[in-house]
């Protein structure tokens, strides 16, 4: 089977992970590609589930050891990953892995993998909404707020390199837009 991958991108906030469940949910072909990160697992997240989490010296062990697909420190000393094993083990289960990351870590899978990848963008209608979106999470400190909403700006910029932008003006409408093109990516070949 060809090994095909979906990016999905978005700055935190714009409601990317709500679209990822929903899709994970309805299209049983996907697989989450489950990261590796540095950063400490918020309540609830479960290690081996939403992340893997590792210590800083055991993400460097993996750099070296050339384990990543792509990595990048996405905040000031946090660093997130894509597992090369992680892909295989999805591609072995004839699945197709769903890759939930920032911007630099998308445009680099898409380089790796090209016409078998695609990288869609999800907007939010606008920055303020964004601002609003992450303070009712309550997950954010003023200063954590502040970097997120630094790096979702800088994340819009990028926008236009992605093979498609979705605005997430309203949930379900952005939701049925992100499983169309998924659904023709894969009709494809
Ligand atoms: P959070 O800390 O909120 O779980 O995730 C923060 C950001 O890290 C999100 O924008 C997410 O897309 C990104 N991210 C998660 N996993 C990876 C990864 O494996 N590689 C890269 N480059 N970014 C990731």
């Amino acid at each position: 089977m060809e090994k095909r991958i979906i990016i999905i991108t978005a700055p935190s906030g714009a409601g990317k992970t709500t679209i990822v469940k929903k899709l994970l949910a309805s299209m049983p072909v996907l697989a989450f590609s489950i990261s590796a990160a540095t950063r400490a697992a918020r309540d609830g997240e479960v290690d081996g589930r939403d992340y893997y989490f590792l210590s800083a010296e055991a993400f460097h062990q993996k750099i070296a050891e050339h384990a990543f697909a792509e990595y990048e420190m996405v905040y000031a000393g946090k660093y997130y990953g894509t597992l090369k094993s992680e892909l295989e083990r999805i591609w072995q289960q004839s699945q197709i892995p769903m890759v939930d990351i920032d911007v630099k870590g998308a445009l680099s899978i898409k380089e790796l993998y090209q016409e078998n990848a695609l990288t869609i963008f999800i907007e939010p209608p606008s920055l303020e909404t964004l601002r609003d979106r992450l303070s009712e999470r309550g997950t954010e400190t003023q200063t954590s707020l502040e970097e997120r909403l630094g790096k979702a700006r800088y994340e819009l910029s990028f926008s236009h390199e992605f093979d498609h932008v979705v605005v997430n003006d309203q949930l379900e409408r952005a939701y049925e837009e992100v499983k169309n093109l998924i659904t023709d990516f894969l009709k494809i070949r």
